[in-house]
């Protein structure tokens, strides 16, 4: 997607060889035009596959995917990290390492929101060593809900996440698919 490959290009900040900082307009100031033009990019690709939720995780995922969600007139869930004991009731979980905390955290989703018919679609902001998407899948499966996808923001595709997650099976669209990220220098697609 040429516009989110450009926006990296003006504002992204490369940190080392294996994180770029997108916090003026994703991961803490928010564009949201530009996230609707995300969203309107995801139903492209995924309109044809009857989507009836999305399914994300805490925090990040959140906006993208509730801009997401205005196109296809669906819900949106997020998988809260564990530390949050007050879902009352049965809950679906797995384990997610965290490639920016380097630590690992369970994730959970209620069994109220998350059902056999459901045909899910995952958004996230991010795609490095595919932990999260992982852990995100772990549920959809656990839930025997129908899986037809994941939306990415931004694959860092010299790590293994998408991959891995394709290895799986898995269709994985990606808007922008980083190369490599050269400090000093910027950021290369593929
Ligand atoms: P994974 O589980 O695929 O290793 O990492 C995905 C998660 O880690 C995303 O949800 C995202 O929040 C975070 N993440 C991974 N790499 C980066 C990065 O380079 N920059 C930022 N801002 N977040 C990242």
């Amino acid at each position: 997607m040429t516009l989110l490959e450009e926006r990296i290009r003006r504002d992204g900040v490369v940190r080392g060889p294996d994180v770029l900082k997108v916090d003026s307009f994703l991961n803490h100031q928010i564009d949201v035009e530009l996230l609707d033009e995300i969203g309107k990019e995801f139903y492209r690709l995924f309109s044809g596959e009857n989507v009836t939720k999305i399914l994300t995780i805490e925090a990040s995922g959140i906006g993208v995917a509730c801009i997401a969600a205005q196109r296809f007139h669906v819900p949106v869930i997020f998988a809260k990290k564990s530390q949050t004991k007050n879902i009352a009731g049965p809950v679906y979980t797995s384990k997610v390492e965290s490639f920016t905390h380097g630590r690992v955290y369970d994730i959970l989703v209620s069994k109220e929101f998350l059902r056999p018919e459901d045909r899910v679609l995952l958004i996230d902001d991010f795609l490095a060593n595919g932990s999260a998407l992982q852990g995100l899948i772990s549920l959809v499966r656990d839930a025997g809900a129908t899986l037809v996808g994941a939306g990415i923001c931004i694959e860092k595709a010299f790590q293994p996440g998408g991959a891995l997650i394709r290895s799986m099976g898995v269709r994985v669209e990606s808007l922008a698919r980083v190369k490599a990220l050269r400090e000093g220098i910027g950021v290369e697609f593929l």
